[in-house]
């Protein structure tokens, strides 16, 4: 511990590609762990591999973090500590852990300097929080290297640095740091400032296929900005994300965040791999959006609904409740308006008997013909006409009355082709009720003129 006692863990990714879900998986662990204790958590930025490190990918994983709405104490950029690691670098080697090699570069036949850390060779043991008792005969590690020169530290070393003058107390990282730990550890004892710190290796996040995760296989899907860019709603990801190896038991899966930093208990994380199933992150979604306000589900809806400006203010409270109830995540407007879905909200059919699709002989049910179907559509627009001072459910039961008598089909099916032009498409009701009365009228009216051609 340091001297405050205090809880000290850092979330440390590398800028060499955008924020992924099991980086932030990690943080949010560490994020719960050391909020719930009251603790300190740094964003250490780590970017000393000038080659592969992007600024753009130092900003991705900062904007990733502002959309989930975790807030860092402190935020670090690791190429700030630079001297100090030098330094350390220079005492490892006065205090006899580390030399300077001089070493065959392989391809040039020519000598070079790196930097090896003298490993004393021991057994190393350290208690993993998720793992338990870990021992590692160190021997079969050699003297590893840990600095390319004096200017150029690698991993292990500036890592464990930082670790070192950051305060950090616990060390929460994936399970693909376990096989480093045991080289951190000897420099960390090495340079012998401080207690080390207390480790907890997270499981692998699997695809359903269980293989691991990766952006070469999965794509995008491995991105927190898709699911950010998709409408997806933070709570439900960052509720989903805790649940890769971790629940607080029983039948409840509905946690805010503050539910998730109470609940949290990392003993508890499993060992094994943690499968990524997107299913079960839509159902999250869903859950989340069904406890929206109708208020902020109209907002979404504006965000996510291409060409928004086609849809008026009172047509798009009507149709809330039957996007909503239609979508998992708000993204899949998009998918909804390019597959022509919404189509017929925005625009009343235009009948083409050229155009096998909106032919207007569709309009005749199966089982009919076009004398009925003449008949049948002047009735359900009769009464549409004379009655225009009751409610909208009072219109329906009429209507519903008239197809119980004459036959469903032969009602319901060329009102719902006459209000939508398409054989498949919402059920007449819906239609009736968001295009309203005068609409629909119009729209019937068209379907009769066309027909009587
Ligand atoms: N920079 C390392 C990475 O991105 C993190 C190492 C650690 O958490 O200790 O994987």
């Amino acid at each position: 511990m340091n001297s405050e006692n205090k809880i000290v863990t850092r979330f440390a990714p590398s800028p060499t590609g955008f924020l992924h879900i099991g980086g932030a998986r990690s943080a949010l662990f560490n994020y719960f762990f050391t909020k719930q204790k009251g603790g300190k958590i740094i964003l250490r930025i780590e970017d000393t591999d000038a080659e592969r490190n992007k600024d753009e990918y130092t900003q991705a994983i900062i904007d990733g973090f502002d959309w989930l709405g975790l807030k860092f104490d402190d935020t670090k950029k690791q190429s700030d500590n630079f001297p100090t690691h030098k330094k350390y670098l220079e005492k490892l080697i006065t205090d006899g852990h580390a030399y300077v090699s001089k070493e065959e570069v392989k391809e040039e036949g020519q000598r070079a300097e790196v930097i090896r850390f003298k490993n004393p060779n021991k057994k190393i043991t350290f208690t993993d929080m998720i793992r338990g008792e870990v021992s590692v005969d160190t021997t079969d590690l050699g003297d590893f290297v840990i600095a390319k020169s004096f200017e150029e530290p690698i991993f292990h070393l500036s890592n464990v640095i930082d670790d070192i003058t950051m305060g950090v107390t616990h060390v929460i990282r994936g399970e693909e740091h376990l096989a480093n730990t045991p080289r951190q550890i000897l420099i960390w004892e090495a340079i012998g400032e401080r207690e080390r710190p207390i480790y907890a290796h997270i499981p692998l996040i699997l695809s359903t296929e269980r293989e691991k995760l990766s952006k070469r296989k999965h794509g995008e899907l491995v991105s927190v900005a898709y699911y950010q860019n998709n409408g997806y709603l933070k709570e439900a990801f960052i509720n989903f994300l805790a649940f890769l190896g971790w629940n607080p038991g029983g039948e409840e899966e509905i946690y805010s965040l503050e539910d998730l930093i109470n609940k949290f208990d990392i003993t508890k994380v499993q060992k094994g791999g943690a499968v990524f199933n997107v299913d079960k992150l839509n159902w999250f979604n869903k859950e989340y959006i069904k406890k929206q306000t109708e208020k902020e589900q109209l907002e979404y809806i504006k965000k996510y609904l291409p060409n928004i400006e086609k849809y008026n203010d009172q047509l798009l409270e009507k149709l809330r409740p039957v996007l909503i109830e239609r979508i998992n995540f708000y993204g899949e407007l998009k998918k909804m308006q390019e597959d022509g879905d919404l189509d017929c909200y925005t625009h009343a059919p235009v009948f083409d008997n050229k155009n096998e699709e909106a032919s207007i002989e569709k309009i005749i049910w199966k089982k009919s013909n076009k004398e009925n179907t003449l008949e049948n559509l002047k009735e359900i627009k009769i009464i549409l006409s004379l009655n225009k001072d009751i409610s909208f459910e009072e219109i329906w039961d009429k209507i519903y009355k008239l197809a119980e008598e004459k036959g469903k089909g032969d009602i319901l099916w060329p009102l719902r082709y006459s209000l939508s032009g398409k054989e498949k498409s919402p059920d007449p009701k819906t239609l009736l009720y968001i295009l309203g009365v005068k609409e629909s009228e119009e729209r019937i009216e068209t379907a009769l003129k066309e027909l009587s051609k």
